[in-house]
């Protein structure tokens, strides 16, 4: 609970950004708190199940919250990355934005098939890009076990548009 609160104390809410009428939970202030850095990867850390063969992180602020978390368990990292940007074969998902869509990209060969998961990422908001990192882990045959998130954005609803994307039963922390 005191690892909550420092946590929440120290995101702060950016106004009409990346747009007019948006707000951002910005996270930087809780990443540069030492303490802060540190409630946060033991709070993921503590929310991760037993046996995690690789945890996932989505760019660019899941790598920087994936990756401490990843060590302490005894796990892998794979980064889940915009397109383009990864130099070996890779499975593609696209998936639709309240403006445009987005696409996200893993190597083929990054997990092991029956290896499991653990999906790490900042913030949940619309649930968008975890339904896509979903279907990639998916596509490689892995077994995605939990999602352990810094914040969920609630009022977006995430939960139905993953329950849509048939991930309903993922247990997911936030
Ligand atoms: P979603 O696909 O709508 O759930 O958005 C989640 C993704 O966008 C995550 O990878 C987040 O890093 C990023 N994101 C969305 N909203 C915010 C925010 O308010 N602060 C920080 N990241 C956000």
């Amino acid at each position: 609970a005191e690892n909550r609160r420092l946590i929440a104390s120290l995101i702060r809410d950016i106004p009409d950004f990346p747009q007019q009428g948006v707000g951002f939970k910005d996270i930087t202030p809780l990443l540069g708190s030492a303490e802060g850095f540190r409630a946060t990867v033991d709070e993921l850390v503590a929310a991760a199940p037993p046996a995690i063969d690789v945890v996932v992180g989505m760019e660019a602020r899941g790598f920087i919250v994936g990756a401490p978390v990843a060590v302490a368990l005894g796990a892998g990292f794979v980064p889940v990355r915009k397109p383009g940007k990864l130099p070996a074969a890779t499975y593609e998902v696209s998936y639709d934005l309240e403006y445009g869509s987005e696409t996200l990209t893993i190597h083929t060969d990054a997990i092991k098939p029956g290896s499991r998961v653990l999906v790490v990422d900042d913030v949940l908001a619309t649930g968008g890009t975890l339904a896509a990192t979903a279907e990639l882990i998916r596509r490689l045959g892995a077994e995605l076990v939990h999602v352990a998130v810094v914040m969920e954005l609630a009022f977006l609803e995430p939960h139905r548009r993953l329950a849509e994307a048939g991930l309903g039963e993922t247990a997911i922390t936030a």
